[in-house]
């Protein structure tokens, strides 16, 4: 069993450290707002560290879930940033949805490290019920002292190449995903404007070629107008941005993507910021 620390436990954190500890690991927590990472020891056991640096000394595998760049930069090269303090030959892993940039540039900190970018898939869901999918840039080294760790919370893990893979591989599914969800909110409207019953033709929808997890999870609670699931359209919404910059930075075109982009900018103008990316079906159905 590893000594490691754990820094950010909002949404996703908090439950994958607990996994952590679970599995037997000396968790060490950090967290901004501390009232966080006492009622997180209070739960698991483990103890608190006062900065992201005191976190991650003598810790054999440091852990970061955090917003977007600007807090991963402050929490990993920042003042008691872990970057800095961690011992060497220790393993860095970030779990953060981030920029490809930002993760070949915590690659490259320092060469006595192993370091993995890997964002994750599958929500407040799947963080609580350890059943999240990994996707991991960086070393073999890296992803190999990393794998037994990540088996606490993923059911999937892979590597996906060089650091910033993981990143990349994350936008893939972003792209994905934002098509899924524009399409099922058409989809739900348009059987709701029919008077058609929402959860019959999705029961049976779902059986065939249009079934997706956006439609086997979403479709019935979207007809009911709940939105309430996790996975902010604030946070869809610095995704697609990474997204379309590296798109830029590749000279290819998302017409679609930027579009939905624009599309979640409008629910958030409703108020919908913190809303599930399902409340897409807002724009028709108010
Ligand atoms: P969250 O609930 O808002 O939690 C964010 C965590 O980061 C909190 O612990 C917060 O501390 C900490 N933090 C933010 N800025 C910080 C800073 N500058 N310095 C120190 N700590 C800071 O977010 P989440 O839903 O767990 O998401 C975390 C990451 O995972 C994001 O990149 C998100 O895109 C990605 N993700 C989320 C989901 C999902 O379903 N939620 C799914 C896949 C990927 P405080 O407690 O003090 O605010």
């Amino acid at each position: 069993m590893a000594r490691v620390a754990f820094v950010g436990l909002g949404t996703m954190g908090c439950p994958m450290a607990g996994h952590l500890a679970r599995a037997g690991h000396e968790v060490v927590v950090f967290n901004r707002t501390p009232a966080k990472a006492e009622a997180w020891v209070a739960e698991y056991g483990g103890r608190t560290a006062a900065t992201p640096a005191a976190a991650a000394e003598g810790s054999e595998a440091v852990f970061t879930c955090v917003g977007n760049d600007d807090d991963l930069r402050q929490v990993t090269l920042g003042d008691a940033g872990v970057v800095a303090a961690m011992a060497p030959g220790a393993l860095y892993v970030d779990h953060t949805t981030v920029s490809a940039t930002i993760a070949r540039e915590l690659a490259a900190a320092r060469d006595d490290l192993l370091v993995l970018d890997a964002p994750v898939s599958g929500g407040q869901a799947g963080a609580e019920k350890g059943a999240l999918t990994v996707m991991c840039g960086g070393t073999p080294e890296a992803f190999a002292a990393a794998e037994p760790l990540l088996a606490a919370y993923a059911r999937r893990s892979g590597l996906m190449g060089p650091a910033g893979s993981g990143q990349l591989t994350k936008m893939v599914n972003q792209i994905a995903i934002a098509g899924v969800v524009e399409g099922l909110a058409e989809a739900v409207n348009f059987a709701l404007a029919a008077g058609l019953d929402a959860g019959a033709v999705f029961g049976v929808l779902g059986q065939g070629a249009a079934q997706s997890w956006q439609m086997d999870n979403r479709a019935a609670t979207m007809a009911k107008g709940e939105y309430d699931f996790g996975f902010a359209v604030d946070w869809m919404r610095k995704d697609l941005g990474l997204v379309l910059d590296e798109a830029r930075q590749l000279g290819i075109a998302l017409p679609g993507t930027a579009l939905i982009d624009q599309f979640y900018g409008d629910v958030q103008g409703m108020g919908g910021q913190r809303q599930d990316t399902s409340a897409l079906l807002r724009r028709f159905r108010r």
